[in-house]
C-alpha cells in the first residue's frame, strides 16, 4: 500500500468502504480503528489545517489518560488542584487529589500527531474538504479543486455539534447545547502549582462555568454557558472575566492569544445515532458529559464502539450489523448526569450561587464535589 500524505488530493478516490466526515478526535479515532483492521478509510475535514482553529480546551482527565495512548510530548504538566469560587471569588473551596487528575492537551500538535498515525495506518486523508451532501451511497464534496463524488458504504458523521452528515441520515440532532470560548496564552514560568479554577457565576457563564486552567506552560482563560443568557453576549462576557481571572494577577499575558470557541451539546448521548447507510460519533452523537460538558473521553470511546460495529457490517456484509449501535441504551447511564444538568441550569442568580457555596464549604458538598471532578466514572462502555 502506497503511504500517503495528509496534502492527498481525492485524485482517482472513487470508492471507499468508509467515508468518515470531520477529523475531530473523534474522527481520526474512527478511521485509524477501521483501517487498522484492513478497512479503505477516506477522512474529510473542511479545515485546511488540523492545528488551526482549535475548538477545546483539550483537559484530558486521568480516565482517558490511563486508557488511550496519547501521546505524552503533547501534553503539560499534571494537574491535581482544582479551586473553587462563588460569584465575589471570596472564600474558595480548594480540593487537591492524591493523583493526577487532569493533563491539557498542546491540541495543534497533538491532533497533528494523530493525524500522521491514522496516514501511518492507512487512512487516507483529505483537508480542505468540505462534505456537501448525499444521494445514496454517493457523497458529494467540495474541496480545493472544486466539486467531486465519493461513492461510500458507510458513511461516519464526525463533523460536530452540528452535524450535517446526522441531518442527511435523518438521524437525531443536538438541540440543547451550550457555547463556549476561550483565550490561550504561552506563560514564561509561575510559582503557582498546576491549577484548575472554576468559577460558578451565572452572570459570567449562565448554567455551566467560567475557569482558568493554568498548568504552568500555558494559561486557558474561558467561559461557558447557554447562547441566550449571557447578559451582552459571550465575547464581552469573555472579556469581562479575563479582566478579573482568579489566579491571574501575577501573569504577564502577552498581546497576541489565541482564540478559541464553539458549541457543546450537554443533552446527553442522542437516541438515533445510527442506520443501515452510516453513523454518528463524538459531538455529533451528543457524546458529552452534560454535567462536565467534557467530550474528549466520551469522543474516544464512542469511536471504538462505533468501529467495532462498522468493522462487524463490513465483514460480514450486513448492514443491519449497525442497529447495534443504539444510543437509547447508552442514554440511560446519563440520567444522573442529565438531572444534574439541568440543576446547573436553575442556578440562574449569583445570589443562588453564592448559597450553593454554603453547602459546598461543608464535608458533605466538598466529598460530593471531589466525586465529580475526581471520580472514575467515565463514558459508559458499551455492552459488546
Ligand atoms: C470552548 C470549548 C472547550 C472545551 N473543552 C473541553 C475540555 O477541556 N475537555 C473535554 O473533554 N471536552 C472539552 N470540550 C468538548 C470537546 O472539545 C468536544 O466534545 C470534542 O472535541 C469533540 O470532538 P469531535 O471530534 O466530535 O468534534 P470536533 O473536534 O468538533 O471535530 C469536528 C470536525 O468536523 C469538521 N467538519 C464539520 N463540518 C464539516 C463538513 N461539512 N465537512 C467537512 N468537515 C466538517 C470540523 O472542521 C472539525 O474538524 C470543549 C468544547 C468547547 C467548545
Amino acid at each position: 500500500m502506497t503511504k500517503p500524505t495528509d496534502t492527498d488530493r481525492l485524485g482517482s478516490t472513487a470508492r471507499t468502504d468508509v467515508l468518515v466526515v470531520g477529523a475531530g478526535l473523534a474522527g481520526l479515532h474512527t478511521a485509524t480503528f477501521l483501517a487498522r483492521q484492513g478497512h479503505d478509510v477516506l477522512l474529510i475535514d473542511r479545515r485546511n489545517s488540523l492545528a488551526a482553529a482549535v475548538r477545546t480546551t483539550g483537559i484530558f482527565v486521568r480516565k482517558t489518560l490511563d486508557d488511550f495512548p496519547l501521546p505524552p510530548e503533547h501534553l503539560g504538566p499534571p494537574i491535581r488542584r482544582v479551586v473553587l469560587y462563588p460569584p465575589d471569588l471570596r472564600r474558595p473551596v480548594t480540593l487537591v487529589s492524591g493523583r493526577d487528575e487532569f493533563r491539557v492537551g498542546d491540541m495543534g500538535p497533538l491532533y497533528t500527531a494523530t493525524a500522521a498515525t491514522a496516514t501511518a495506518a492507512g487512512v487516507r486523508i483529505v483537508l480542505g474538504t468540505r462534505y456537501a451532501g448525499r444521494q445514496g451511497d454517493t457523497f458529494h464534496l467540495l474541496g480545493r479543486d472544486g466539486p467531486t463524488a465519493v461513492r461510500a458504504r458507510f458513511v461516519v458523521g464526525a463533523d460536530g455539534a452540528r452535524s450535517s452528515v446526522a441531518r442527511d441520515l435523518a438521524l437525531d440532532r443536538n438541540r440543547h447545547l451550550l457555547v463556549g470560548a476561550e483565550e490561550v496564552f504561552e506563560l514564561a514560568g509561575h510559582d503557582e502549582p498546576p491549577t484548575f479554577h472554576c468559577v460558578l457565576d451565572p452572570s459570567l457563564a449562565p448554567g455551566y462555568l467560567a475557569w482558568v486552567v493554568n498548568d504552568g506552560q500555558h494559561a486557558h482563560v474561558g467561559v461557558a454557558g447557554y447562547a441566550d443568557r449571557f447578559p451582552g453576549g459571550l465575547r464581552r462576557t469573555l472579556q469581562r472575566f479575563s479582566a478579573s481571572a482568579p489566579g491571574m494577577t501575577a501573569v504577564n499575558r502577552p498581546e497576541a492569544v489565541e482564540r478559541r470557541g464553539g458549541p457543546i451539546p450537554v443533552g446527553g448521548v442522542l437516541r438515533r445515532i445510527g442506520c443501515p447507510d452510516g453513523l454518528l460519533v463524538g459531538d455529533a452523537a451528543g457524546a458529552v458529559s452534560p454535567l462536565t460538558a467534557g467530550g474528549l473521553d466520551p469522543c474516544l470511546r464512542l469511536s471504538e464502539f462505533a468501529a467495532e460495529i462498522l468493522d462487524h457490517a463490513l465483514r460480514t456484509g450486513r448492514p443491519t450489523a449497525l442497529s447495534a449501535y443504539d444510543g437509547a441504551a447508552l442514554r440511560a447511564a446519563f440520567r444522573g448526569r442529565l438531572t444534574l444538568r439541568r440543576g446547573l441550569a436553575q442556578v440562574r442568580t449569583p445570589t443562588m450561587a453564592q448559597a450553593a457555596f454554603t453547602l459546598l464549604r461543608t464535608p458533605v458538598g466538598r466529598a460530593a464535589a471531589s466525586r465529580v471532578l475526581f471520580g472514575d466514572k467515565s463514558f459508559p462502555t458499551p455492552a459488546r
